[in-house]
């Protein structure tokens, strides 16, 4: 049986995301706040029979020199809170992969900060490649074929991620720009789910895995 890996964008999909580089200042704790139905879809995807949910998350925040609490240390503090906050209110998630680096063309779009050069490179970690989800199919000791895959987020560049290693793409738009609906309709529809919130991703995922099941069964009925 195959297992089902869920990667899941951090802000803007399971904490509201206020664009501020959250850990670069010491009040950090209290700026993390949960989304609605977050909790509820995690507790339901947890209710399929093979499944690992792992956190995927760009923080190029870590490259920018105005925020110097903001370390690499300070990036996994945030997270693995994020994971105990959110296990505490009953949400199982079995880990998070980030990204520190940042790219040329974020250096060149933000000129208002100035950049650690050791971050600034074309790693393989940022999505939307997709390096953190084949760490996470490593984690779980799983080859690409052995795993149906989604990642779900906010942004298009989660949803590719998931194109881009032939997974499924569900975007839960939070306060985006057009932009990223823009990018969405020129991305391959098949594999594209848009979500209400995040119980409604996870609802889809459930069905989906139903109806593989029903596909199944047909098969074997009609070989009898
Ligand atoms: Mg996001
Ligand atoms: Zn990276």
């Amino acid at each position: 049986m195959k297992k089902t890996l869920i990667c899941l964008d951090r802000d803007g999909t399971l904490i509201y995301d206020k664009k501020y580089h959250l850990g670069r200042t010491d009040d950090w704790k209290s700026k993390i706040k949960i989304l609605p139905t977050v909790i509820e879809g995690l507790r339901l995807l947890r209710t399929l029979p093979n499944v690992a949910i792992y956190i995927i998350t760009n923080q190029p925040g870590v490259a920018i020199r105005e925020f110097p609490l903001l370390t690499l240390d300070r990036a996994h503090e945030v997270n693995r809170y994020i994971l105990t906050e959110i296990a505490k209110m009953g949400g199982q998630i079995d880990g998070y992969f980030l990204c520190p680096h940042t790219n040329l063309q974020y250096v060149k779009k933000k000129t208002n900060y100035h950049f650690d050069e050791k971050m600034v490179c074309e790693c393989e970690c940022e999505k939307p490649k997709s390096g953190m989800v084949f760490d996470a199919l490593k984690s779980e000791r799983l080859t690409r074929e052995e795993a149906i895959l989604y990642v779900i987020g906010d942004r298009s560049s989660d949803v590719e991620t998931a194109l881009n290693i032939n997974g499924r793409g569900i975007l839960i738009p939070f306060e985006n720009e057009p932009r990223h609906f823009e990018k969405i309709k020129k991305l391959d529809q098949a594999n594209v789910y848009i979500a209400r919130d995040f119980l409604d991703a996870a609802q889809f995922i459930v069905d989906q895995n139903k109806s593989k099941k029903y596909t199944h069964q047909n098969t074997n009925r009609r070989k009898v």
